[in-house]
């Protein structure tokens, strides 16, 4: 276990959480975990395996590790994934070994996953999950997204539009809900659950243990 900044120079250690971003394709998710990467030093991404190829401008190992069906079974059977689930036509998955390296190290990890996944992990994982499910303010703004994205086809994103009423029907299962009505405010209010959440005292109680007693003048 280590320590990062939210005590200033003292910093008591920790053990990591696993934050969970969920919501339909297109309500802005992408953009929230890539702010919050970039402004927060002590939380790293979970990339995904997946059998879909890639799309325009995706790279192996940045976006998602791209593996063939018969990979994805391999790794499924073999227990190298901690969540793993079929969305539309492909399979995705959660690659284990990372994920509870960084935890361990006291690293926070932030996964894009639906709610299948985040409902295996909450399952086997529960005291380590923070779960945020990100609704688009409206469906008209939603399906503006989806077509602006202009990577999909037409039945894609009719497929997909489709799908987004049953996918926001989750909503209940999750921590927070976050209504992305404007980026920065939604990146906000996901770095205040991320604030409030690492403050929690189970998650630091190892190091405050030691803190206090110190204090207290014991060892
Ligand atoms: P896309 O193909 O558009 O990148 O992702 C489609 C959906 O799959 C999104 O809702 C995304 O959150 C979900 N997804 C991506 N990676 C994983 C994963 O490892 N596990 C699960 N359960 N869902 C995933």
């Amino acid at each position: 276990m280590t320590t990062d900044s939210i005590d200033g120079p003292h910093p008591i250690a920790r053990r990591g959480l696993m934050l969970i971003l969920s919501s339909p394709s297109g309500a802005g998710k992408t953009t929230i975990s890539r702010a919050l990467l970039k402004s927060d030093g002590n939380i790293t991404m979970s990339i995904s395996v997946t059998t879909r190829p890639p799309r325009p401008g995706e790279e192996h190992g940045k976006d998602y590790f791209f593996i063939t069906e018969a990979e994805y079974h391999r790794m499924v059977k073999a227990g190298e994934l901690l969540e793993h689930a079929r969305v539309f036509d492909n399979f995705y998955g959660t690659p284990r070994a990372y994920v509870e390296k960084q935890l361990v190290e006291g690293h926070d990890v932030l996964f894009d996953i639906d709610w299948q996944g985040t409902q295996q992990l909450k399952a086997s994982a529960g005291g380590d999950v923070v779960s945020v499910f990100v609704l688009p303010p409206s469906i008209e703004e939603l399906e503006k997204r989806l077509r602006g994205r202009a990577q999909d086809s037409e039945d894609v994103v009719r497929k997909r539009m489709s799908r987004a009423s049953h996918e926001m029907s989750h909503w209940p299962e999750y921590d927070y809900v976050v209504v992305n009505r404007t980026v920065e405010q939604s990146i906000a209010q996901v770095n205040s659950v991320l604030v409030a959440e690492r403050l929690r005292q189970r998650r630091r109680a190892p190091g405050l243990v030691a803190f206090v007693n110190s204090m207290r003048g014991e060892t």
